[in-house]
């Protein structure tokens, strides 16, 4: 079944349009990647979808029509969005970004386990469960926002270039943690990625955006054999 669904998805900043009819769909479970140059309105995609853009067109969520909903409503109907930047709470510990993360689950009882399960995924963040936010490094920022994003127990996670500015080895373990994470928890993925290897080790399917629209879309294993994708992204 079909999880969300975007279509014709248009937006704006200002006079200038960044979205011009964007299609896109994620199956229940599924993983989906969005490839594209700077600009070519990737970002903007994510966040038309968790409220934080005005949007045209038809954004679905489980049949229900979201677009132009609030971005609280939006995570409360269980999309939960790392942005880029990452976005953890510096001021507050590693432990209190991931209750903030809880905060809207009715089952408290499993939120003591699910917080065990981050630190067994990220056990780079055990020794730091106390230290503030703001003193981690930014691999360790990137995990704790992956893992404050699990704690809201969502059914979609939104995810901007989780490799943005971290070290080739550091970004394919936060990779690695998220391919166990979508493997243990089934919860779907859409992944925003410059690095297209990184994100073809965890989607299903991508498309590719120029300019806010679909330049091209298919699985990642079609992907990754095409000329035109090795060269404009996979450097070679
Ligand atoms: P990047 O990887 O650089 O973030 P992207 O594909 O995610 O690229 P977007 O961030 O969605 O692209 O940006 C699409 C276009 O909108 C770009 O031309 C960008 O300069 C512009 N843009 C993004 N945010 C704003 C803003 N708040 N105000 C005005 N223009 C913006």
């Amino acid at each position: 079944m079909t999880l969300l669904e975007l279509s014709g998805v248009t937006a704006s900043y200002g006079p200038v349009q960044v979205l011009d009819g964007v299609e896109l769909s994620v199956p229940e479970g599924g993983s989906v990647g969005i490839l594209g140059a700077n600009g070519a309105g990737k970002t903007t995609t994510l966040r038309a979808i968790s409220g934080t853009v005005r949007t045209g067109g038809r954004i679905r969520f489980e049949g229900r029509d979201i677009r132009g909903f609030r971005p609280d409503r939006v995570a409360a109907l269980g999309i939960a969005h790392v942005p880029e930047g990452r976005g953890t709470l510096g001021q507050l510990s590693v432990r209190e970004n991931l209750m903030v993360g809880a905060y809207l689950r009715k089952d408290r009882r499993s939120i003591p386990a699910d917080i065990e399960y981050c630190l067994d995924l990220f056990p780079q963040l055990q020794d730091r469960v106390a230290s503030r936010a703001a003193s981690l490094s930014g691999g360790e920022q990137q995990m704790l926002a992956v893992a404050r994003a699990f704690m809201a127990k969502p059914k979609l996670l939104l995810l901007d270039e989780a490799s943005l500015g971290l070290a080739p080895s550091t970004s394919k373990t936060v990779y690695e943690a998220i391919r166990r994470l979508r493997l243990d928890s089934g919860i779907a993925m859409l992944v925003v990625e410059q690095n297209a290897n990184l994100a073809f080790s965890l989607v299903d399917t991508a498309t590719v955006l120029e300019t806010g629209r679909n330049v091209l879309t298919g699985s990642s294993d079609e992907l990754r054999g095409m000329d035109e994708i090795r060269r404009a992204y996979l450097g070679g």
